[in-house]
């Protein structure tokens, strides 16, 4: 006999099971309200994109380009990439259905899922979920106020406290060539220190440097060159107004001088979201906390002013960010209940006896249905009125409805109420009527 095959779900892939769907309810609808309320429409792109435009946009130089993109030829020969990001795809979508002809900004925000070929750990895995808010065609330093406004307030909504914004302007075009090229003279005296993803990235691109999270190149890093102190007067007065804003909304933040992100198209303002650290805690609030943490930034964003024009499209500043869900979820989980309330089932059981009463239930399930009525417990596969009880009991329904052959052939129902055992005989044909009246009355 040939051993059986036990097939799995692909590395850093998870099936997602009933009892989570209500958190990632809870996170769609509550950026839903969120987006009804600041402006924003929501849109879909394809889960798999031309690769070019995550090479041109996300950048040559970047890890997910470099290492993390799924992949494919088509048999007609397109060359795909499961999307491993948003932004590309909502400027691609905004130049392809004419927004760029509409009076800006345009603002858009998506929900999906997200591919990255990354070595899965807490709060990482290669499909994940998103949710994105773009908003294009503003330069004006309010629009990333508003975008961090949104992500902290979709937090706030879904039940998050104590959140910290770290944040730091990487200059433009202009300015940020005075930067790299002091970064390349800073870390070349260090070379041999770096490790070898870091030697790799300095030919590539200094910047990328900044973001590796190996020890020792975090010691070199910590006293490499500020972004802040390289910026143009433009980025600098951008950067001064944002900062503004934030004191102004009384807006906890954190400068990171070294916090660059992993993608090419960021301008000036960039910003990741945490939760911030306790300073006085016990024992389990440290053991808790340094679980957050290291689920990460649980939001990641930042301006954007040349993604549009490098995907083909005019000169278009523009700002964005996107929420990662399960590490939302992974947080929520611990905190909320959601998930056991979501389940709780209807007030109503429907148990019959006899293969004509089997059928017969079949109509008066979709009589039910159709009278709007919630959920209506049922076992109909089941024969033994002991087992239809069993789960009627399971699912904690307060009525249970009999149908019997003898109830059949007088055209009638039992209606019994499971706490006291009390039961009445009811016409069939006023079923759903009685029904929604018993259940009235107990509310
Ligand atoms: P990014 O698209 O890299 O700017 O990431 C934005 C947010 O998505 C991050 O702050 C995380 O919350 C989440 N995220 C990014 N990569 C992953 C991943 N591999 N697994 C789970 N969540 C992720």
């Amino acid at each position: 006999m040939g051993s059986k095959i036990k097939f799995q779900s692909p590395t850093g892939m998870h099936d997602i099971l009933p009892e989570l769907f209500p958190y990632y309810k809870k996170v769609e609808k509550v950026s839903e309200k969120i987006a009804d309320f600041y402006d924003f429409r929501r849109v879909e792109t394809p889960i798999l994109e031309n690769a070019e435009i995550f090479k041109k946009g996300t950048g040559f130089s970047s890890d997910i380009v470099l290492k993390q993109m799924y992949s494919l030829r088509t048999k007609g020969g397109d060359f795909l990439t499961l999307r491993p990001e948003g932004t590309p795809s909502i400027v691609r979508a905004y130049l392809e259905n004419g927004f760029e002809s509409l009076p800006k900004p345009i603002n858009l925000w998506h929900f999906g899922p997200f591919f990255r070929y990354e070595r899965p750990q807490a709060g990482r895995f290669r499909q994940f979920y998103q949710v994105g808010f773009e908003s294009l065609g503003s330069s004006d330093p309010i629009v990333d106020i508003i975008i961090i406004q949104i992500f902290l307030n979709l937090l706030k909504e879904i039940g998050f406290k104590n959140l910290i914004i770290e944040i730091n302007s990487i200059g433009d075009f202009q300015c940020r060539p005075h930067y790299k090229r002091a970064l390349t003279s800073y870390f070349r005296s260090y070379l041999k220190d770096l490790c070898p993803d870091c030697r790799e990235r300095f030919d590539r691109n200094p910047l990328r440097i900044l973001d590796c999270k190996n020890e020792k190149c975090q010691e070199i890093i910590a006293s490499a060159p500020q972004t802040l102190d390289f910026l143009c007067k433009e980025c600098h007065d951008h950067f001064k107004k944002v900062l503004e804003f934030l004191d102004y909304l009384e807006i906890p933040y954190e400068l990171n001088p070294h916090l660059v992100r992993g993608l090419d198209y960021y301008t000036k303002t960039v910003f990741e979201i945490f939760i911030k650290k306790q300073e006085k805690k016990s024992k389990e609030r440290i053991e808790e906390d340094e679980q957050d943490e290291q689920v990460g930034a649980l939001v990641g964003g930042g301006r954007y002013d040349s993604l549009v024009r490098v995907l083909g499209g005019k000169d278009t500043p523009a700002c964005g960010g996107a929420l990662g869900v399960e590490r939302v979820i992974e947080i929520l989980k611990k905190t909320s209940k959601i998930g056991k309330t979501e389940t709780k089932a209807g007030e109503i059981f429907l148990a019959q006896i006899g293969e004509s009463a089997k059928r017969e239930s079949l109509k008066i399930l979709e009589e039910f249905r159709k009278a709007k009525i919630k959920h209506v417990g049922q076992a109909l596969s089941k024969d033994s009125l002991t087992a239809q009880f069993k789960i009627a009991d399971k699912l904690n329904v307060k009525y249970v409805l009999i149908l019997g052959q003898k109830e059949l052939l007088n055209k009638e129902i039992i209606l019994r109420e499971m706490k006291t055992g009390k039961q009445k005989t009811i016409p069939l044909k006023k079923v759903v009527k009685e029904v929604i009246k018993v259940l009235k009355k107990e509310k």
